[in-house]
Parts: C-alpha cells; sequence; structure tokens
C-alpha cells in the first residue's frame, strides 16, 4: 500500500471524516483530500502527528519503505513493538524492549546476548552458532556503534541494583534471592488477580516496559513467583504453569 491508501483505511478504520481528520492535524479538509488521491503526501510535522494519532510509524504512513530493525537488539519492528519516547512519540529504532521511559536498557551486550540466545535456541540455532553470530552482529548496529555517547554512565544499572536489593530486602518466604531483573513489556505479564471480592483485575499498562523477572519457588514444586518493578512500585505474585490461579503477594510503592 502506498502514503494515499494508508491514511484512507487509518482515517475510515477509525470512524473519522475527512473534516475530522483535518481538524486534528490541523490542515483543511481539502489538504487531506489531496493526501487521499495521490496528488500531495503530508509533511514532516503532519506525518509526527498522524504518527501519534493513529499509533503508527512514520515508516508505516510512507508505504514501509524501510524494514526497520531494533538498533539495539535487532529484531524486526513492527508498529505493535516499537518504543515510545518520554513524549510519547513513537520511536522508529527500537523495540520496547530494548528503549523504555526515555531510557536504555541494556549496558551490557552480554546481558543483551544472554537474553536473545534462548529465543534464538527456539527457533532451531545451537547456542554457540546464536551467540558467535550475535557477538558479530550486534556491533554493527547504531545503538552498540554510538554505545558511548548514548549511555548514562551506568545510572541506569545502579538504578538496576537498587531494586534488586529493595526486592531481597522483602524476604518473601520461598522467593529465591533476585540476581538480575530484565526488561518486561505490560501485556506480556499483565495478570488477572483476584481481590476479596472474588473480581479479578489487571494492574499493569500494557504498553508500558518494566523491569522483572520469574523464580521457582524453593518450597511449593510447580509454583512460581513473578516479579515487576519501576520507578514507583515493586510487585511480587505467585502462579501456576502457564500463568494460571495468579495471587497478588506484595504490591509495595516506592
Ligand atoms: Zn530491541
Amino acid at each position: 500500500m502506498n502514503t494515499k491508501e494508508i491514511i484512507y483505511q487509518l482515517r475510515t478504520d477509525n470512524g473519522l471524516s475527512q473534516e475530522e481528520l483535518a481538524e486534528k492535524v490541523f490542515v483543511t479538509r481539502q489538504a487531506v483530500s489531496r493526501w487521499e488521491t495521490g496528488e500531495t503526501v503530508p509533511n514532516t510535522e503532519t506525518l509526527k502527528l498522524l504518527s501519534n494519532l493513529f499509533g503508527v510509524s512514520i515508516n508505516t504512513l510512507l508505504g514501509s519503505p524501510h524494514k526497520l530493525i531494533c538498533q539495539c537488539c535487532g529484531m524486526p519492528l513492527d508498529d505493535k513493538i516499537l518504543s515510545r519516547n518520554a513524549d510519547g512519540s513513537l520511536n522508529e529504532e527500537y523495540c520496547q524492549w530494548c528503549f523504555a521511559d526515555g531510557t536504555y536498557v541494556y549496558h551490557d551486550m552480554d546481558q543483551l546476548i544472554d537474553v536473545c540466545v534462548p529465543n534464538m535456541v527456539e527457533q532451531g540455532f545451537s547456542e554457540e552458532q546464536a551467540r558467535t553470530y550475535m557477538k558479530q552482529y550486534l556491533p554493527t548496529l547504531d545503538y552498540w556503534k554510538r554505545y558511548k555517547e548514548l549511555a548514562d554512565d551506568g545510572e541506569f544499572e545502579r538504578f538496576k541494583e537498587t531494586l534488586i536489593q529493595e526486592i531481597n530486602d522483602l524476604r518473601v518466604p520461598g522467593m529465591p534471592k533476585v540476581e538480575k531483573l530484565n526488561a518486561l513489556v505490560g501485556r506480556f505479564v499483565n495478570l488477572p488477580y483476584r481481590l476479596p471480592s472474588g473480581e479479578r483485575v489487571r494492574f499493569l499498562n500494557d504498553n508500558t516496559t518494566y523491569l522483572g523477572t520469574q523464580l521457582e519457588s524453593e518450597i511449593a514444586e510447580g509454583l512460581c513467583f513473578g516479579v515487576l518493578a519501576n520507578m514507583d512500585f515493586i510487585l511480587i505474585c505467585t502462579y501456576e504453569a502457564e500463568g494460571q490461579n495468579p495471587e497478588l503477594l506484595v504490591f509495595r510503592k516506592r
């Protein structure tokens, strides 16, 4: 699809008239009409507004001329897994796991490789192949090339260490010590916890990236602890295989 068809489709899928779309992105109805006939293409500022309005990348609006790749982990990017900048706009360079709340998540290439290798092994690589490939591939990506310029001098790593300390200080019975925290995206870990009333609620924001981990219980077989945290809170829950019967154990504001 090209830009004119994409704009038409997004507009009609969202139930907007040309007039209504024009108002939302501060142009005239005639301008919208010209985009949809292919006479003109929105300018850069308007593309940004359309991207925010519809939650799709500018790359998608332009008919996907580039294949977007996360510049930290190398994963192919589609609109659903793009990260967001601190101002809420889509970031077309990084996935939600590598960049969150305006912060880069990985500061150590080996740590990222440890996270990626098991996924690649699932896709049929041997562990050694996967490791060798990532060691050669990651340094070619923009983030690792510009790491010195982009890095925050270890501030984020120190924040993770503080969180790990706070979590371990809670001394949850049966829960092993937390050694490291990974980036987890809300919608994959947003379990429905049961309230005393019997009602079930989800606490997390599907599009937010949290730090967390999963640990097997030292005392109850088949039971897992789920740990999730960010600047604002620490959450610990238990669940059975595949997230069944989630129970909230600790929810603590920081
Ligand atoms: Zn990534």
